[in-house]
């Protein structure tokens, strides 16, 4: 999208969320959370995140780790009367790790971070093709060896496919390429089994049948980050996430802990 129709299309949607969202209160139900990084800003401190959450606290908000957060939707066991969240991020930007980690670490909270292999090994020319084409940001990825720590100190590491690239195909030799070829390069470097895969883009029209059937098939746990006042998408098969940002004003964060249904 042009940089510019970008710009003021969020500028427009911050105006909006600002009305829609005075007054918001959190709903009872178990919300996953999904976002990419701390800020856009790169010079923005964890300070942020960080008042976001004892804000959230303060609100009645409930933090759970991610895989409870997963068991139970998966088992249907539903709070009545908390609002409980756990958190996702996306693309494995470095800052999850130098700026986002330490924040949760404070909360003793664990998250679940989906990353793109290719991005991590990628050349210059790779990496910065997919900055500027794909993910439309200048940040770099973390590290193996910063993603290993992640892991081992208990966070979820998923698959993000290889390269972020829309699955909106029926072709089965590329969907089988990305999904099953980001899950072993992972389960090689970090000498564990990975159970969760969310599709690019997130959103149900970004993926094709066949890859939801190819993903389901690799991977226990599938997410989108779409249709988020359900539970599931594609008759179950799918786990729905909601996008927000660490540095996402209280009241647009609180405005998307919704009611929910099946
Ligand atoms: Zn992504």
């Amino acid at each position: 999208m042009n940089k510019l129709v970008y710009r003021y299309r969020s500028i427009f949607r911050r105006y909006l969320l600002n009305i829609l969202s005075s007054g918001a209160k959190p709903h009872a139900g178990i919300h996953i959370l999904n976002g990419h990084f701390l800020s856009v800003n790169n010079s923005a401190s964890p300070e942020i995140f960080q008042k976001l959450l004892k804000n959230l606290n303060e609100n009645g908000v409930k933090f759970i780790n991610f895989e409870e957060a997963v068991n139970r939707i998966i088992k249907s066991e539903f709070p009545k009367n908390e609002c409980l969240v756990a958190f996702t991020w996306d693309d494995g930007f470095e800052e999850c790790f130098s700026k986002i980690k330490p924040v949760l670490d404070t909360w003793n909270l664990k998250a679940a971070f989906f990353i793109n292999p290719n991005f991590i090994d990628g050349d210059s020319n790779y990496r910065e093709n997919f900055k500027k084409n794909i993910v439309l940001t200048d940040k770099n990825p973390m590290t193996w060896q910063m993603i290993k720590q992640m892991s081992v100190e208990g966070h979820t590491i998923g698959a993000h496919t290889l390269d972020h690239l829309s699955l909106k195909t029926e072709d089965k030799d590329f969907l089988k390429h990305q999904i099953e070829g980001s899950k072993k390069i992972i389960e090689e470097q970090l000498n564990v089994e990975i159970k969760h895969f969310a599709f690019p883009f997130g959103q149900l029209k970004h993926i094709s049948n066949v890859g939801v059937e190819i993903a389901c098939k690799t991977f226990p746990y599938v997410y989108s980050q779409d249709n988020y006042r359900n539970y599931f998408s594609f008759g179950g098969r799918v786990i729905n996430r909601r996008h927000f940002e660490c540095d996402w004003p209280l009241n647009h964060v609180l405005y998307f802990l919704k009611s929910k249904s099946l």
